[in-house]
């Protein structure tokens, strides 16, 4: 326990003084993540909006609202799990980040997942699953069960998606659900 709050910590400083690339610029508040560690379930957004920016915390927007209300079909609450983007930085007007960026900061990914020691990582977008190494669309495997690094993966879209795209949404609910049976299993 105690190793992986010191990991914690350093995986802080070492975001709060990251350049790696171009995106540090945007940075106000560090968005490390948020949630237990050690913790089971290990939650792979996108990047910070401008709110998540303002307040140095994750989903706190619209989509966080979202994501809520996603969790509680999955019989989770945010207190039981880990939650964070796989880019830590928000992006020029809230665009994709690229590859070069997401490949730049997944160094950190790594870190995180060690400290937080998941059993399950949720991939939620096509941006988690990049930083994630899966190459294949979230459309042809969201539900599935993946692995990275040994630890398994499951895939689902981003909480954004499904609030603005009502097809996305009914899929999204199916895969909430889905990991309500993952945890009874
Ligand atoms: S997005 Fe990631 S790699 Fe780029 S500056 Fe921010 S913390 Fe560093």
């Amino acid at each position: 326990m105690e190793v992986n709050l010191k990991l914690a910590d350093e995986l802080k400083e070492k975001i709060e003084n990251c350049r790696k690339c171009s995106l540090w610029r945007f940075r106000k508040k560090v968005i490390v993540g948020e949630g237990p560690i050690p913790s089971d379930f290990f939650f792979l957004g996108q990047n910070p909006g401008k709110m998540e920016n303002e307040l140095g915390r994750p989903f706190v927007g619209r989509a966080g609202k979202y994501l809520d209300k996603l969790l509680s079909l999955a019989g989770l609450s945010r207190e039981e799990i880990y939650l964070t983007g796989a880019v830590r930085c928000p992006t020029p007007r809230n665009r994709r980040p690229t590859t070069k960026e997401i490949k730049a900061c997944s160094e950190f990914l790594k870190l995180q997942l060690k400290a937080v020691n998941p059993k399950l990582i949720v991939a939620m977008g096509g941006v988690a699953l990049e930083a994630l190494q899966i190459k294949n669309k979230v459309t042809k495997i969201h539900g599935k069960i993946l692995e990275f690094r040994g630890i398994k993966v499951f895939v689902t879209f981003h909480p954004s998606a499904a609030m603005r795209f009502p097809k996305i949404r009914k899929h999204s609910f199916e895969d909430f659900k889905k990991l309500r049976d993952f945890q009874n299993r």
